[in-house]
């Protein structure tokens, strides 16, 4: 069950611009733990790792704001580790540690991580999920396991058969909770809570901090400490972002010239549809352009292979929607395409983060037709920035309406643009901070969200 670990990825480069001032010794670790650290090759810790370790090693519940790409799971899993090695009992072991993840793949990357991170420990791990037969992971978790990865789903199956018992748990860890909603987990997790010991430490890490998120949180964090990573936003001004304009009917065709004539080897495209996912690859490989699609219909196996492929070159498009993609431990990449919009702006920020932060190789391209442009606005209003609009011949979007879809000319946009720095820096307070800055952008996020749904 291991997944490939990529050496150097966009997240790692990422953190190294975002660490701490401190040393992993000094957030309170300990000699076996800080060994494993530096096998890893971590010198020293992100901020999620500084702020949340010593809280965490404390004993507080914690309310984390951070994505994949933060180095959050060392950040809840070594204070974790240090806790249970510190208090196992000699013989018993009980489940004393429950993360829950939404998909699959994000599961089996913690997974490898603690047992990366605790190579040195005597701390046994098992991850389960669905969508492969569950005799493997029932076994492993009959040998004793100190700590459990789980997707809900597949948790309270093998709950409700009574092959594993969560009465000892002392710790739980809710990853990617807004995703989990997303994706329709409450329930399961409303029951999975109630099957948990009332005395435990709770950690909730989100991307996004919705009402639904906060109301989940009220119902299970004591007193939590609040942490928060950078703001998710502040990197994608460094990355090239283009709008073009064209039909729907056209996107498939012009995406496939943009691939072969940019002889682009490694891309990420991302679909709104599972199906619209599939189509897409279908069509690219009878036109010769090696692409596989990674979304939630897919098998573990497939999905597996897939990556697999995207990593190791043979597979040159991954096709992908939102959600699979999420929690994606891949590689820096010099191109991401939205074949669609996201009708979430936040999501479009998630997307474009898997391109080259340097601003070097990096390019986000989004295709876009004339029923996405009400995203484009929001997604403008969460950057707080216009996207420069391209149009490309024989492939021009064949209904033209006046103003924001029309194409224009260099200095247009220019002038567009700078009428557009001038409302923004009207709006600034007069010590020069901008009042519509990080929280703003927030609020209108989820307006935009509540909107779209
Ligand atoms: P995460 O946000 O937990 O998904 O971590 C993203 C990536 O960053 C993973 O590949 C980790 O191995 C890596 N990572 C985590 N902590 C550090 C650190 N302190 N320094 C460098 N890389 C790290």
């Amino acid at each position: 069950m291991q997944t490939t670990i990529i050496e150097m990825n966009v997240f790692e480069k990422d953190i190294i611009s975002k660490q701490s001032f401190m040393t992993f010794k000094e957030l309170g670790l300990q000699d076996n733990i800080l060994k494993a650290v530096a096998e890893k090759g971590y010198t020293k810790p992100s901020l999620i790792q500084e702020k949340a370790i010593p809280q965490i090693l404390q004993g507080k519940d914690i309310l984390a704001s951070a994505q994949t790409g933060t180095g959050k799971t060392a950040g809840f899993t070594l204070p974790m580790l240090q806790k249970l090695e510190a208090t196992k009992h000699p013989k018993y072991r009980p489940i004393r540690a429950l993360i829950l993840t939404p998909t699959r793949e994000l599961a089996a990357q913690i997974y490898d991580n603690i047992l990366a991170y605790s190579k040195y420990l005597d701390i046994r791990t098992a991850v389960i999920f669905g969508g492969v037969k569950p005799a493997k992971q029932i076994s492993a978790i009959n040998r004793g396991i100190d700590i459990l990865v789980a997707t809900p789903g597949r948790l309270l199956d093998l709950e409700g058969q009574n092959k594993l018992s969560l009465k000892r748990v002392e710790f739980l860890v809710l990853d990617e909770a807004d995703r989990m909603l997303d994706m329709g987990f409450q329930r399961d997790i409303n029951k999975i809570l109630a099957l948990l010991p009332k005395n435990r430490q709770n950690l909730l890490f989100s991307a996004t901090f919705s009402k639904e998120i906060k109301k989940l949180a009220n119902g299970f964090l004591t007193n939590p400490i609040m942490v928060e990573s950078e703001p998710e936003n502040s990197t994608v001004d460094k990355i090239t972002q283009k709008i073009i304009r064209t039909d729907k009917s056209k996107k498939t065709d012009l995406i496939i010239k943009l691939i072969k004539d940019g002889d682009w080897q490694q891309v990420l495209v991302f679909t709104r549809t599972k199906h619209g996912a599939n189509r897409l690859v279908k069509k690219m490989i009878s036109k010769g352009v090696q692409a596989a699609a990674i979304h939630g219909n897919k098998s573990q196996g497939a999905r597996t292979k897939a990556l697999a492929g995207f990593k190791d070159g043979s597979v040159r498009v991954l096709v992908a929607t939102d959600i699979a993609a999420r929690g994606l431990d891949i590689p820096l990449l010099p191109h991401v395409i939205n074949f669609e919009l996201p009708n979430i702006a936040e999501d479009y920020v998630h997307r474009i983060g898997r391109t080259g932060r340097a601003g070097a190789n990096g390019e986000a391209i989004s295709l876009v037709s004339s029923d996405e442009l009400e995203y484009v606005r929001s997604i403008e209003k969460l950057l707080g920035d216009k996207l420069k609009m391209e149009i490309i011949q024989d492939f021009e979007p064949s209904k033209i309406t006046p103003d924001n879809e029309k194409p224009v000319t260099k200095d247009q946009r220019q002038a567009k643009q700078k009428q557009f720095r001038q409302r923004r820096d009207k709006r600034k307070s007069p010590q020069g901070k901008a009042t519509s800055n990080a929280s703003q952008k927030k609020r209108s996020y989820s307006k935009n969200r509540n909107t779209n749904r």
